[in-house]
């Protein structure tokens, strides 16, 4: 078990304070570490410091900011005394087709899921490096892989965040700094409650396509999570591992 256990080490989680986020953020507590976790909702965070219990801290900051990228990643490392792990989770979506989007909305997309991923890797990169090494872990999806009519720029930016941990991943091995993506399936969070109120017959489609046949939950990320965190992992990095019931494994 000691390959897998993560006390003294500081995480910290964009997106932490809900949905997939909490979920792993409760695992890597589970496994020993102190959390941090970010978000622009201060009041949905309350309900995921009662979850997280301890000494979790809230950071609030918009990770589509650089400024705000950099003073989130500074006062984690103020308040722990260190970071050892990233969480690149932060996400979003705008739903609609490629030829109905506005640029402003491309942008949204892509600046919440992906150029956050690079201003907060880049921001927390001296002190990984400093302390010897450190995990990075940045949340793809099963779009890194495949798409959907209603989501050009969601499925660009999650193709983008996974070859972008491939190319992190290949710069700072020399660091002892392992990155790597964790491709979700269809996980029941808002973000996903919004998916099936605005796309017909996704529900039974999501229900269908996946051999486990049940939408995931966001403990289910919390193994993987906990596995690219810890010692476990060291000599893995650039990897992209879905989690998702089997989903990208059906023809
Ligand atoms: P949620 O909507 O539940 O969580 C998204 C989180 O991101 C929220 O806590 C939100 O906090 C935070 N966030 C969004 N924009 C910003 C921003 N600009 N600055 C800081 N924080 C921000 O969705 P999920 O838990 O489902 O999604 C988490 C990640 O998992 C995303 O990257 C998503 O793309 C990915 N994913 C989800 C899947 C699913 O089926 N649910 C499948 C595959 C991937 P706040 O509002 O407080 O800012």
């Amino acid at each position: 078990m000691s390959l897998f256990n993560l006390q003294g080490r500081v995480a910290l989680i964009t997106g932490g304070n809900g949905g997939i986020g909490l979920g792993m953020a409760i695992g890597l507590r589970d496994a020993g570490a102190r959390i941090a976790i970010a978000g622009r909702n201060a009041q949905k965070a309350q309900g995921a410091l009662a979850a997280l219990g301890g000494d979790a801290i809230f950071l609030e900051a918009d990770v589509t900011v650089k400024s705000q990228c950099e003073k989130m990643v500074a006062d984690a490392i103020t308040a722990f005394g260190r970071l050892d792990i990233l969480v690149n989770n932060a996400g979003t979506t705008v739903r609609k087709a490629p030829q109905d989007l506005s640029e402003a909305e491309w942008h949204s997309v892509m600046d919440t899921n992906l150029t956050s991923a690079f201003l907060c890797s880049q921001a927390a990169y001296p002190t990984l490096k400093q302390a010897g090494g450190g995990k990075i872990i940045n949340i793809g999806s099963v779009m890194s892989i495949f798409g959907a009519p209603y989501a050009a720029p969601y499925a660009a930016s999650k193709g983008g965040i996974m070859n972008f941990s491939k190319a992190l991943a290949t710069s700072w091995a020399a660091d002892n700094i392992q990155v790597n993506c964790i491709l979700p399936g269809w996980i029941d969070t808002d973000l996903t409650a919004g998916a099936r109120a605005q796309v017909a017959g996704l529900n039974e489609a999501v229900l269908a396509r996946t051999p486990a046949a049940r939408w995931g939950e966001p403990s289910d990320l919390a193994g993987t999570a906990v596995y690219l965190a810890s010692a476990a992992s060291n000599f893995v990095t650039g990897a992209a591992i879905p989690v998702d019931g089997g989903y990208c494994a059906r023809a």
